[in-house]
């Protein structure tokens, strides 16, 4: 059996589409690592930023705490705390002085902060004094979690076009805030409340954005070329297996010597005509021949001689050859004619002209003119006169044995099959 080049056509396609699976799924891991890492990475930048806003604020509270408030002078327009007791005093200039607590501290920073649009700080609690302290869906949330032991809360949040990143974390009482918050019932250590931190991250959802369009860009771009690539080299691959299986099939059906077709070939081929000498109903010739005492060539002049005059016989028969009929080297000095639609009287008249050209070639061997004989059998298999159609070995045989009635008859002749 012999494979056609369709044959390959779908594993070669399977291979490639398998190939180009694995590609593809190496690319896309490897992209959504890349993504993936640089969200991480991001994430990692915004919670150290809000972390650093909170700790800075936190920091802050506690310098006011550890001085149990800040005394300012009271400016007109400036309002006093309303949760303290006595947030006024007037010092011995005059001068009427107002207390900032941590709490009030803090929201004014934010008021300031969110004027300028950096950030916005916002002190609440389960149980705020201040009604402007009640937190809100995202704060209520993160203080239920604290109260649970979560240390942090994370969150994002989209008011119109703009998106905030949103950061808390729990405020614990300490020794100073008790000096306003006890009546609350806290003690030392309780989450008091927490402080949430916003900011605006459009610059960063959009250069998130950005990295996105380019990755994605990129990665198009990369599975292209990848994908070029392996359609160029499982080409050549295929390309490289179709010649060298072809090689392979040449040469099972050649002889080596000779290059003609050897005798599995012309055993493959025969049966083929005979079929279709039966399905058409022309005729089908063959000539079987068998070179002059051949022996004496190869004890005469030696076997590289011998192998000399024996592509000598094939050049020269091949050059009688029609495109339609097949020669081939049938065994040492034998050879095997098949002659498509070709009635004895034209086999014979073929296998007299071949006899005449061997007998008048000169084969050239180590300085040596070499000239030799054939002798020839011929036979004929026409559905027209003949009812049964030969086996294989029949009609070839047929062909033999009138060669050998012509070798005892003389050799250098054409004999015919009765
Ligand atoms: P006849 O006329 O009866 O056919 O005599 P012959 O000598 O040709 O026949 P025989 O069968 O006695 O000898 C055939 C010789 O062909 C013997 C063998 O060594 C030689 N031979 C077969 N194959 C090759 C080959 O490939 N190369 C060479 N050099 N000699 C070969
Ligand atoms: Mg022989
Ligand atoms: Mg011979």
């Amino acid at each position: 059996m012999t494979l056609q080049n369709s044959d390959y056509k779908s594993p070669w396609k399977r291979f490639a589409v398998n190939i180009s699976m694995v590609i593809l799924l190496f690319i896309s891991s490897l992209f959504t690592g890349i993504y993936l890492n640089h969200q991480k990475t991001i994430e990692k930048e915004l919670t150290s930023r809000a972390q650093a806003l909170f700790n800075s604020l936190v920091i802050a509270r506690k310098w006011n705490a550890l001085h149990g408030g800040v005394y300012v002078e009271k400016v007109p327009g400036m309002q006093s705390n309303p949760y303290l007791e006595n947030p006024d005093i007037t010092a011995s200039n005059g001068k009427t002085y107002t207390k900032k607590n941590p709490a009030l501290m803090t929201r004014e920073i934010s008021e300031i902060a969110d004027r300028e649009g950096a950030f916005q700080f916002h002190i609440t609690s389960l149980k705020p004094l201040n009604p402007n302290n009640i937190p809100d869906p995202f704060e209520l949330q993160a203080l239920l979690s604290f109260s649970q032991g979560k240390t942090e809360a994370i969150g994002k949040e989209k008011i119109g076009e703009a998106t905030y990143y949103r950061y808390m974390a729990p405020l614990f009482v300490e020794k100073p805030c008790l000096t306003c918050h006890a009546g609350q019932g806290y003690q030392l250590g309780d989450v008091r409340g927490g402080i949430s931190v916003r900011f605006n991250i459009n610059d960063m959802m959009r250069a998130q954005m950005l990295h996105r369009l380019l990755l994605g860009l990129l990665f198009t771009g990369t599975l292209i070329s990848f994908m070029g690539i392996v359609h160029r080299l499982v080409g050549a691959l295929k390309r490289k297996l179709v010649a060298a299986e072809n090689l392979i099939r040449e040469m099972t059906i050649t002889d080596d010597l000779t290059k003609l077709k050897n005798r599995r070939f012309l055993h493959d081929r025969l049966k083929e005509e005979l079929e279709r000498t039966t399905r058409y109903r022309h005729p089908l010739a063959c000539i079987f021949f068998d070179a002059d005492h051949f022996k004496m060539v190869n004890d005469s002049y030696g076997h590289e001689a011998g192998d000399a005059v024996l592509k000598t016989i094939s050049a020269t028969a091949q050059e009688q050859c029609r495109q339609t009929d097949t020669l081939g080297r049938y065994g040492g000095e034998e050879f095997l004619m098949l002659l498509p639609e070709t009635n004895l009287e034209q086999a014979c008249a073929l296998a007299e002209r071949l006899r005449q050209a061997i007998e008048g070639q000169v084969s050239i061997a180590d300085q040596h003119h070499i000239r030799i004989t054939a002798t020839f059998g011929v036979a004929c298999y026409s559905p027209e006169t003949t009812a049964d159609q030969p086996s294989l070995s029949d009609f070839i045989k047929q062909a033999d044995t009138a060669m050998l009635e012509a070798k005892k008859a003389g050799r250098n002749r054409v004999g015919i099959a009765s």
